[in-house]
């Protein structure tokens, strides 16, 4: 039997057709490409401002630097996530204070990151029980707290109306890590739309593709204007030519990813709404299955951005042993998210070890993403889920 691809990217021949005539053209980076783009994402969004760079990793780092986060300064975010939501604040040499995660969601438990903002900001005793382990005996005062970054996990947004709250009563920025919710809605509001920035990614097993591509969204005109400079060097919005005020990167995302974004922007409903039907597919057969449960979307996610189709694998099944079964029989499947603290870098660095964050590893354990793209078949589907039921005890 032919095997089934774990992700697959939705193109059509006209979207092929616009990257190829880009060739045409002298314009293969900043060019017309990536300004229409750019209006075009922000309307989609809904947001005054939107700046293409080239992944979503370059950038939450920009975003992470709009935030003012410097040496030592500490940013509440989650563990269960991929592992560029806290990198890119190591880029900037701050810490992530990780909180755990609801346990029906996976997302940021906003009682927690209240708690730990509450400490933080008080310089409380109880401040120190937040910082990682490495840091915690230092005699060092704690850094000083900057910005909450959430992550909308698996196309669920976070459940941001605590998290603005607090962010507010503290003056922290809020940074949305949106690269799985490309057109999620947390109670009627556009994932994006939430807090200072949000980035969006592109990479082909994403809702969207660019081939590699991110965007950066906020109304805020001075980050839009920072960001379009730390993209491009350094190099001032109203700079002459090759005039550098600030240390900045090339982040710049070229022409033909830009045309291909565009393109498929075009038809992002239709790109959701594959998903979100390959996805009822998986929930009608899995519903009655006590071990191999759905995800569960709450009624805040008042729009599901289906990014990935992950499954919990209940006891006397195991998650490992599911793998190396579908695995067996032709069909891929992959832990997500191997929790961010239990990363080899991160234990080292940070001195993380198992027990650190309950509900992330718990869910690290048994969450199991499926094969799952727009252009999966229902009998591709079938097979998947054929395999899993057979392994029912
Ligand atoms: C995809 C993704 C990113 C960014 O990925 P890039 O490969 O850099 O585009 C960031 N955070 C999360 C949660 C993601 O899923």
């Amino acid at each position: 039997m032919p095997s089934i691809p774990m992700s697959s990217p939705d193109l059509t021949d006209a979207e092929r057709a616009a990257v190829a005539a880009v060739l045409t053209t002298p314009f293969l980076s900043i060019g017309p490409q990536i300004e229409a783009f750019e209006r075009a994402f922000a309307a989609y969004v809904g947001t005054r401002h939107a700046v293409g760079v080239n992944s979503g990793t370059s950038g939450l780092h920009l975003a992470v630097i709009a935030a003012g986060v410097g040496e030592g300064d500490l940013v509440i975010t989650t563990p269960f996530s991929f592992i560029a939501s806290a990198n890119c604040i190591l880029y900037e040499r701050g810490i992530p204070v990780f909180v755990d995660v609801d346990p029906v969601t996976g997302n940021l438990d906003p009682e927690q990151a209240i708690a730990a903002a509450e400490d933080l900001m008080t310089g409380s005793a109880a401040a120190r029980r937040w910082l990682p382990p490495a840091l915690r005996e230092s005699n060092a005062r704690p850094g000083k707290l900057k910005a909450i970054l959430p992550v909308h996990a698996y196309g669920q947004p976070a459940d941001m109306d605590p998290l603005l709250t607090v962010a507010r009563h503290y003056g922290l920025a809020v940074i949305e890590d949106a690269c799985e919710a490309i057109g999620a809605e947390y109670r009627h509001r556009r994932a994006g739309t939430l807090g200072d920035a949000a980035v969006f990614a592109f990479y082909p097993n994403k809702q969207m593709t660019t081939g590699e591509g991110g965007m950066i969204v906020t109304e805020r005109d001075d980050w839009a204007d920072l960001f379009r400079s730390l993209r491009n060097q350094g190099r001032d919005v109203f700079d002459a030519w090759l005039n550098h005020t600030r240390l900045g990167y090339n982040y710049r995302l070229d022409e033909m990813s830009a045309a291909l974004g565009l393109a498929q922007l075009q038809r992002i409903e239709e790109l959701l709404s594959k998903r979100a039907r390959v996805a009822a597919w998986y929930t009608e057969r899995l519903a009655d299955s006590e071990f191999f449960r759905p995800p569960t979307v709450t009624a805040d996610t008042t729009r599901m951005s289906w990014f990935v189709y992950v499954v919990r694998v209940r006891p006397p099944l195991r998650r490992d042993e599911v793998i190396r079964r579908l695995a067996a029989a032709g069909i891929p499947s992959r832990p997500y998210f191997t929790p961010i603290h239990l990363q080899p870098f991160y234990r080292q660095r940070f001195g993380y070890a198992p027990g650190a964050f309950p509900v992330t590893e718990h869910l690290g354990e048994v969450s199991l993403a499926l094969p799952f793209a727009g252009v999966m078949s229902e009998d591709q589907v079938d097979r998947v889920c054929t395999a899993l039921l057979a392994m029912t005890p």
